[in-house]
């Protein structure tokens, strides 16, 4: 029945059950709930989610798994399943489609793309309630990491600014069929009322937070050369000797509201 899964998708199917299920005692999903699985693959968490919620969107790149979880989630609830990348897949449209304010999405995500679909989700965060994903372990303690910790850095801040970050529980490789190489967990990203920007442009905070990380060795005066000078960095109540390991996230939204040039 199975199929052989395929690495250049990033497959490894969950199988045991106990930590099936408690991803969906994690989501926990309520009658009216909108819910967005990404990469269903053969079902493992499809069909237990659906079961609870009733219906359910998934989105899955790899067509030859669709006719299949298609026909097994019929006796089971409503599963409508989009086949694309899920990066192509614009969430604020998919809510405003089905004209519900926001979307519940979770997943075993496929790892070799879990930093672009967490930035693309954080670009939607709006249009979302809450996310539960399985990550690599490694992703998630960078996700949650505080200032001053080794793995603090542009993902921490940028998921931060936006949303809650939650670590809920690890995830053993032999939990999936092929075992991945590393351990993973399960974590709840949940969006903030209001990101933490303060009228700050975006893209200036993404470029001063790359910018800054991207030599995290060197003081952020080095770092952040090319963007600002020191007196526009003590201006927003930094130190220019600093490194950005050690700045909370939102001294990277003051660096990036002070007014540069002209
Ligand atoms: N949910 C299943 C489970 O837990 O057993 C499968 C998880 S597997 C780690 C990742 C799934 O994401 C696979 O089904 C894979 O085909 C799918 N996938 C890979 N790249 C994708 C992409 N860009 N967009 C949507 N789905 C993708």
């Amino acid at each position: 029945m199975s199929a052989r899964p395929k690495k250049s998708f990033g497959q490894h199917f969950l199988h045991e059950k106990r930590y099936i299920e408690r991803i969906v005692s994690a989501v926990s999903p309520k009658p009216n709930d909108f819910v967005v699985e990404i990469g269903p693959g053969e079902g493992a968490l499809t069909l237990p989610l659906l079961a609870v919620a009733g219906k359910l969107t998934a989105i899955e790149l790899d067509t030859d798994l669709i006719p299949d979880l298609q026909a097994r989630a019929a006796a089971v609830g409503e599963l409508s399943i989009i086949h694309a990348d899920v990066l192509k897949v614009d969430f604020t449209a998919l809510a405003h489609r089905h004209g519900v304010e926001r979307l519940r999405i979770a997943g075993n995500l496929p790892y070799y793309i879990s930093s672009p679909i967490l930035f693309h989700c954080v670009e939607h965060a709006a249009a979302i309630q809450d996310m539960h994903f399985m990550l690599q372990k490694e992703v998630v303690d960078r996700m949650a990491a505080e200032p001053g910790s080794k793995v603090y850095g542009r993902l921490s801040v940028m998921l931060q600014l936006a949303c809650r970050v939650e670590p809920l529980f690890t995830v053993p490789p032999g939990a999936f069929r092929p075992p991945p190489k590393v351990d993973s967990a399960v974590v709840r990203v949940t969006p903030l009322p209001v990101a933490q920007l303060h009228d700050a442009d975006p893209a200036r905070v993404y470029a001063v937070v790359k910018a800054a990380f991207a030599q995290r060795r060197k003081t952020l005066n080095n770092a952040l050369r090319q963007l600002m000078d020191s007196e526009a960095i003590r201006a927003a109540d930094v130190d220019p000797k600093a490194r950005a390991e050690t700045l909370a996230p939102m001294d990277f939204v003051r660096l990036a509201k002070v007014p540069t040039g002209g």
